[in-house]
């Protein structure tokens, strides 16, 4: 998925997760610096560029949001072609969100190059004292970091409403991808 332009690389760099684990949210606040509690968070676009420093070379990355199209499995597949990288969220204060990441997985193996670097994301970390409080079941971060070890992907929890750990979980996977191209 590596394109030339002018003499920068591009990276494509896709967001996987069940729907409502904060994709859009994710990419909001990276590319805006923006929150919004809730609707829509969809940017009406298929993708999002970002330059960002890695190891000190601008790097540009061209970030695909699904739009919603998380049900549609075909969709899924033609989307995760040509991927450089992946950021495959899940929601802390919902396990069953954590449960479809296998199945995440499957897909993009299935469909991407071998061995693609996948940053695990457990977003909504801001939720999760609350949700406990309330007797939700949530995902303990040592399901994630252990899930993540299993597949030899990297991990983080991040809050895209609070912008904690957004940037640094995609210079991490940045990182990852320029070491490969
Ligand atoms: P998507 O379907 O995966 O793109 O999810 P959205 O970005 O549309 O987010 C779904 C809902 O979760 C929206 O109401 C967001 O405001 C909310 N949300 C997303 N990320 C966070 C987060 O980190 N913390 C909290 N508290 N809410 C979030």
């Amino acid at each position: 998925g590596v394109k030339l332009v002018g003499s920068e690389r591009v990276h494509k760099i896709v967001l996987a997760g069940d729907a409502a684990v904060g994709k859009s949210s994710f990419l909001l606040r990276l590319c805006k610096n923006e929150f919004r509690e809730n609707g829509s968070t969809t940017l009406g676009v298929d993708f999002q560029m970002k330059t960002l420093v890695v190891d000190g070379e601008p790097t540009v990355l061209q970030l695909w949001d699904t739009a919603g199209q998380e049900r549609f499995r075909s969709i899924a597949k033609s989307y995760f072609r040509r991927a450089d990288g992946v950021l495959l969220l899940y929601d802390v204060t919902c396990e069953r969100s954590f449960l479809n990441v296998r199945e995440w997985i499957d897909i993009i193996e299935d469909v991407s190059e071998d061995n693609i670097p996948i940053m695990l994301v457990g977003n909504k970390a801001d939720l999760r004292e609350q949700a406990l409080q309330e007797g939700i079941a949530c995902v303990p971060t040592s399901f994630g970091e252990k899930l993540a070890m299993t597949y030899n992907s990297l991990f983080c929890e991040t809050s895209a409403k609070e912008g904690s750990n957004v940037i640094e979980a995609v210079l991490h996977l940045a990182r990852q991808v320029t070491k490969r191209n």
